[in-house]
């Protein structure tokens, strides 16, 4: 269909060390030396030059090779990769080129081929530095080895990200609140705080008996305690699960919350086409959603309240042609202090994030 130009694009990297016990995405161990990887990123490079020469790549303002592990596949895939890219679109109008990282896999050197082929944004999968929890959730390194990978990638980047996990089994509150103050500590730009998630299917689900989970009142705790920390040190949460210096908020998760279109390149890999009529999103050929103008401004309005900023009251008017209960809705949930009005904007309160199962239900149901 024809659409609006993307302007932003993710390239998934399937492979790793090993599995973690949590992890449920599409990702699995390999060998950084194995054949298929070579099979793969040729077949990524071959559908990169192919999108450049369709012009699907002038209007790129930000990319991110995530997975996976990127780091894992080592310095030959990833700078073929980065060359790729450089020869097909200029990347000098690319405002943000994440590499995600794992600090088994992130060296001195791979830190400075990256920089040097244009990445100018690592975000670190730490997710604690607790040797005791890394092992119980099958994490393949140590916390000296996530503090030596932060420390190179501090070599040549100034932004650098860490995503750091609470409600991890037997995790205490000072156990994570020493973890967060690590990480302030280490100088990273911009940190990601997730909640555990206990997967179907995952080891840890399977061995969820054996281990003691901090309840969800636990978690919530961890995450006001992020909060507190972060904020007194200077990173602001300017969404639901992320915190950054002033400048370093992440141009491309802001793109997905934005309802910006986005491509996907490589296995399980998201696109996201949209025009004024409709959007659609599609996984490895096949559509996932496929959305006409009432559902996109519901999605839109969804998307809005992970954000601190909000939705603005002039989206917010525009959006009632579509959505006619739109005000009536936001009023319901300013009553129950989930949002409230400030600054010409709808904007999340803390227990709207609390219990964002309501406030993103109640705008999602505004098109069903
Ligand atoms: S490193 Fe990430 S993608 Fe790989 S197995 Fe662990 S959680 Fe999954």
């Amino acid at each position: 269909m024809p659409h609006h130009p993307y302007e932003a694009l993710y390239i998934h990297i399937p492979f790793c060390a090993s599995k973690c016990h949590y992890c449920d995405f599409d990702s699995l161990p390999y060998r950084a030396d194995d054949p298929y990887l070579t099979e793969y990123f040729e077949g990524l490079i071959t559908q990169i030059r192919q999108l450049s020469k369709e012009g699907e790549l002038t209007h790129i303002r930000t990319i991110y090779v995530g997975g996976g592990t990127p780091t894992h596949a080592g310095s030959k895939h990833l700078t073929s990769l980065l060359y790729a890219l450089g020869v097909s679109m200029d990347l000098a109008d690319v405002e943000e080129l994440t590499i995600e990282a794992n600090p088994e896999s992130l060296t001195e050197p791979l830190v400075r081929d990256l920089w040097a082929l244009g990445a100018n944004r690592l975000s670190l999968g730490v997710q604690t530095f607790d040797d005791g929890l890394l092992t119980s959730i099958g994490r393949p390194h140590d916390g000296a080895q996530a503090v030596r990978a932060l420390e190179a990638a501090q070599t040549r980047f100034t932004n650098v990200s860490m995503d750091l996990m609470c409600g991890l089994p037997g995790q205490t509150a000072d156990g994570f609140e020493a973890d967060v103050r690590q990480g302030v500590d280490a100088g990273v730009s911009h940190l990601s705080v997730y909640p555990l998630s206990l997967e179907r299917g995952t080891r840890l689900y399977k061995q969820r008996r054996r281990f003691s989970f901090p309840d969800e009142d636990a978690q919530a705790d961890m995450m006001e305690s992020a909060e507190r920390i972060l904020e007194g040190a200077g990173l602001s949460r300017y969404e639901v699960a992320s915190y950054a210096r002033p400048g370093a908020e992440s141009k491309h998760n802001s793109a997905y919350w934005q309802g910006v279109p986005y491509l996907g390149v490589g296995r399980s890999a998201v696109t996201m086409t949209q025009n004024d009529q409709r959007r659609m999103r599609v996984r490895d050929g096949a559509v996932e959603d496929d959305l006409d103008t009432a559902q996109m401004a519901a999605e839109d309005a969804m998307l809005a309240m992970r954000m601190t900023c909000g939705l603005s009251k002039e989206r917010a008017a525009r959006m009632e042609a579509l959505l006619p209960d739109l005000p009536s809705v936001l009023q319901e949930l300013a009553a129950e202090g989930l949002v409230q009005e400030t600054d010409g904007a709808w904007r999340p309160t803390h227990r709207g994030w609390l219990f964002g199962n309501r406030l993103f239900g109640a705008l999602l149901d505004l098109a069903s």
